[in-house]
């Protein structure tokens, strides 16, 4: 499969003017209220992963006692754990089915997350260097500017705060995987979730970053077995991975 060599040209830079949402992007979210906490539903990938995710980001930013934003939030997966290990978390989200389903959630938990129906860049105008943790997890590949998203969360950090981003690379391996395998023929991803061209290779996100002022300190793959519903991390980074940033 011909690959292309860089994703900027297909990414129209963000004028500020702009808004950076897809709505048909937001659509695919946005119709699933009982899907989000449904662990063997159209999300249960995302609730695989979680432990994972979370532990990578508690161990290298320690987040108990912080004020951690988390960028895409959908259901409140991920927020609701963060907030569970005692972070004082901020989750935003531009579809409002998956945040009723966070806010529904959080009486089942008893746990606190402030849900917001905004944007990354909205959030930086109003509130910059205001959280000590940022994470955008499983996001970026679904808004129209990535970068715009990578300097918003650059502008939302302390300094010396870190930020985290969980993608989708764009390779053979991952069309294979991420849409074949999961949406076509095991059916544990919605279809139409993810567009090959949308998916980053961590190479695109790391020049975003640094050009943003995030220098990288780590990055890993994330590994999982949908059929045993095992995750972990380490390894090659062929399909999804994690970054870790800090604000330079
Ligand atoms: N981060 C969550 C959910 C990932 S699904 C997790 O990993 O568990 C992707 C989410 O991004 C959806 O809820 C969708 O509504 C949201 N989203 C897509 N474009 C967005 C944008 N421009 N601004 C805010 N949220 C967006």
């Amino acid at each position: 499969m011909a690959h292309r060599s860089d994703r900027t040209d297909i990414v129209p830079q963000n004028t500020g003017r702009k808004s950076n949402i897809d709505k048909v992007e937001i659509s695919k979210f946005d119709s699933r209220f009982a899907d989000w906490w449904d662990n063997r539903g159209g999300f249960r990938g995302l609730h695989d992963i979680n432990p994972a995710r979370l532990e990578y980001i508690n161990n290298r930013a320690n987040i108990t006692g912080k004020r951690v934003l988390d960028i895409g939030c959908g259901g409140g997966i991920l927020s609701e754990a963060m907030a569970a290990l005692g972070a004082d978390v901020t989750g935003i989200d531009m579809g409002k089915v998956p945040l009723a389903a966070a806010q529904n959630h959080l009486q089942l938990s008893g746990v606190t997350v402030d849900y917001r129906h905004t944007t990354a860049e909205a959030m930086a105008a109003s509130r910059p260097e205001s959280f000590d943790v940022v994470t955008c997890m499983e996001m970026l590949e679904h808004v129209p500017n990535p970068a715009s998203v990578v300097r918003a969360c650059r502008s939302l950090v302390k300094p010396d705060g870190d930020v985290f981003f969980a993608t989708l690379n764009r390779t053979l391996k991952s069309f294979v995987l991420a849409i074949i395998a999961a949406e076509y023929i095991l059916g544990i991803v919605h279809r139409g979730t993810h567009q090959y061209r949308k998916f980053i290779r961590p190479s695109e996100l790391e020049i975003w970053a640094r050009n943003a002022g995030l220098a990288l300190q780590d990055l890993t793959g994330l590994h999982y077995n949908p059929i045993r519903r095992r995750c972990w991390l380490g390894g090659n980074v062929h399909v999804n991975y994690l970054m870790h940033f800090k604000k330079l």
